[in-house]
């Protein structure tokens, strides 16, 4: 369920620029990201709009290291993902990718292949979809729902990206939060009916 996000696709919900996502599993629930709002635990790296809204949390979390020490003032379990891990059943992280600002992505295992969730990609959606797949050579990526940050890219990049999505067997895209209103048209145009339009308020079921 996307519960912060540049979109909305429910009227009592406002749009905000930021991306925050609770995956809803038998297990313990994840949320991934903040969006704009309240500071948790695990944002995925350190733009305002993925972390807490409050300045006194945003002086903390300007900083992993200082995020790490916030969360450890607070009597709160922190781990570091420095590198790909699993970090729950069937849950996975691509670890922190190397860009500015560093970054990770969730991987959630489900029957139909794996399901991807960025937040902002900087390190590049291409880059994480080829890092999830090295991490994981006997699966599909069968969706990738997020952010893609794309926003800036022309039209020529934009349909190269698809391409590329779609020559690494990338079955759905959800683009949202940073990807732009290009993307999306672009990847509507390309992906059809397999990309979905998202926003905050979507629920996106996972098949088992
Ligand atoms: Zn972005």
């Amino acid at each position: 369920m996307i519960v912060y996000d540049n979109h909305t696709v429910d009227s009592r919900l406002q749009a905000r620029w930021g991306f925050a996502s609770v995956v809803l599993l038998p297990g313990p629930s994840i949320l991934f990201d903040t969006g704009g709002g309240q500071p948790h635990p695990s944002p995925q790296h350190a733009h305002p709009w993925h972390r807490s809204g409050r300045d006194r949390y945003r002086r903390d979390l300007a900083h992993p290291r200082r995020l790490r020490n916030s969360i450890g003032s607070r009597s709160l379990g922190c781990e570091t993902c420095d590198v790909p891990r699993r970090i729950a059943e069937r849950v996975y992280t691509t670890g922190e990718m190397e860009n500015a600002p560093r970054e990770q992505a969730l991987v959630v295992e489900m029957g139909d292949g794996l399901v991807v969730i960025t937040g902002c990609a900087h390190p590049g959606i291409l880059s994480i979809v080829r890092r999830v797949k090295s991490m994981r050579t006997d699966a599909d990526v069968s969706l990738v729902m997020g952010g893609f940050h794309l926003l800036s890219a022309s039209a020529e990049q934009l349909e190269g990206t698809t391409d590329h999505l779609q020559e690494l067997g990338l079955r759905r895209v959800a683009p949202s939060h940073c990807s732009g209103d290009a993307c999306r048209d672009v990847m509507r145009r390309m992906y059809g009916e397999d990309c979905l339009v998202v926003g905050a308020g979507s629920v996106i079921p996972l098949p088992d």
